[in-house]
């Protein structure tokens, strides 16, 4: 007989708080620079782009920040997620491992993106601002945004990824029944735009250009402010109501993970799940591996420089001290496009830096395998991002047949694929291919890295 399937939490334990890891790390994480004067940028530089309330979290040293109960209200429409045990996969592998997966598909817009858009459209809204602009890849996070928008009566304008705008016409008829206006990206709304045009008008597009265009009609109008998916710290924070749940599922479990698993674009949906679970292994609570997992065509933290870089192609943004492929890197149009960016959280870079977790590059047939095993023993169709993590966790658990043990595996499904079944046909057809990024490509993509 086996135990329990699903581990659900009664709304009155959603976490009160976001947890800060930055105040317990051994050293904090370098700053952003100012792109002209190499300084550490003040509050006032990113006054135009982002409301006081966000800032504030953006450079705090707290452990803890509660969460407003405005926040808290909307959070309850799909919050606390169920965390799952996986019987049926580990039946299919024959592993003794355990494998936990906390299911973040079952938000309004079936990913982790509304942890972070809600809290975001809640400071905007409260500061007065009336427009947010954005960016998306996948369409996940405009979806969110779009969605945390309606929500406290903003309006929202997003840039879409082109290769994404035209794979995906679902998600931009999601946004737009939220009340969000899309533009697909390069456009010719915004000079950044205009500019990648004028060079390539068959540019697929890429996040760091979308990035541009959102910031720069974000930064002209006073009543309008811009918002960030994943990478920065606040996202990061917002997102610690994953593990935080999970943390309470795993111990009504009887379990203790031995190894986290994510998928990392950005790092939001992994910093979220890791960073309690790594605030447990600091204080000598438990001591579970970390690993993050990403595209074998967007491989930051494995083969990126450890760098001072812009977060967008144009230069507009801040220098973040990060993993990166460089600032003019376009990947290859990989179905995840979720992961598809040529940075990473400084955060993340910086845990990653100071040896608290480990990263995996994998290519995209065998997370797609994965997607399809998982898919076919746990009934879900895990979105293209978290395929990667999906893959990782099959092969721990192969290793742990090999060895016997009987490991813990938590990892976070961070969303569901039914917006994205044709990346599903490209994989069952046998057109995918992996895109491996070839050493040459990368050595060019990093000669755009600015000079210390
Ligand atoms: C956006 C997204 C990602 C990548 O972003 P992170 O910040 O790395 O989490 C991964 N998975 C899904 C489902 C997404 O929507």
């Amino acid at each position: 007989m086996t135990g329990r399937t699903k581990y659900v939490l009664d709304e009155t334990e959603l976490p009160a708080r976001w947890y800060n890891l930055v105040a317990d790390l051994p050293a904090p994480p370098p700053p952003p620079l100012h792109p002209a004067t190499r300084q550490p940028v003040g509050p006032e530089d990113l006054a135009p782009l982002f409301p006081a309330g966000l800032i504030e979290q953006e450079v705090s040293g707290e452990r803890y920040v509660d969460i407003p109960e405005e926040v808290l209200e909307v959070y309850r429409l799909w919050r606390p997620t169920p965390l799952y045990r996986a019987h049926r996969l580990e039946r299919a592998l024959g592993t003794p491992a355990h494998i936990y997966y906390k299911y973040e598909g079952v938000s309004p817009v079936g990913s982790h993106k509304p942890n972070t858009a809600v809290p975001q459209a809640y400071y905007n809204a409260r500061e007065g601002v009336r427009k947010l602009t954005t960016e998306t890849g996948a369409g996940q996070w405009g979806s969110a945004l779009a969605f945390a928008c309606a929500t406290f009566g903003l309006e929202c304008e997003v840039w879409q990824v082109r290769a994404s705008y035209d794979q995906k016409p679902y998600r931009k008829i999601m946004m737009e029944t939220f009340g969000a206006t899309v533009h697909p990206s390069p456009s010719e709304e915004t000079a950044a735009g205009r500019a990648v045009l004028a060079a390539d008008p068959a540019s697929p597009g890429s996040l760091g250009i979308a990035i541009s265009e959102a910031v720069e009609k974000a930064a002209a109008d006073p009543d309008t402010r811009y918002a960030l998916g994943s990478v920065l710290n606040h996202v990061l924070l917002h997102q610690t109501v994953i593990g935080e749940e999970a943390l309470k599922q795993c111990a009504l479990a009887g379990e203790t993970p031995d190894v986290l698993i994510g998928c990392t674009g950005g790092g939001s949906n992994f910093g979220g799940l890791a960073f309690p679970f790594l605030r447990e292994k600091l204080a000598g609570r438990m001591s579970p591996e970390i690993r993050a997992v990403e595209p074998a065509a967007c491989p930051t933290l494995t083969r990126g420089r450890y760098a001072y870089d812009f977060g967008d192609t144009a230069g507009l943004t801040p220098l973040l001290k990060m993993h990166t492929l460089g600032h003019d890197f376009v990947p290859d149009p990989i179905h995840a496009g979720g992961l598809r960016y040529h940075g990473m959280a400084p955060l993340i870079s910086h845990v990653h830096e100071l040896g608290l977790m480990d990263a995996v590059a994998i290519g995209q047939r065998e997370c797609f395998a994965a997607g399809v095993a998982f898919a076919r023993s746990e009934g879900i169709i895990p979105a293209p991002e978290p395929t990667h993590a999906v893959a990782e966790c099959i092969r721990e658990a192969l290793r742990c047949k090999e060895t016997g043990e009987e490991k813990v595996i938590l990892t976070a499904l961070c969303g569901h694929a039914h917006l994205d079944l044709p990346a599903y046909a490209a994989y069952l057809s046998g057109a995918m291919e992996d895109h491996e990024l070839p050493e040459a490509a990368l050595t060019e993509a990093l000669a755009g890295v600015p000079r210390p």
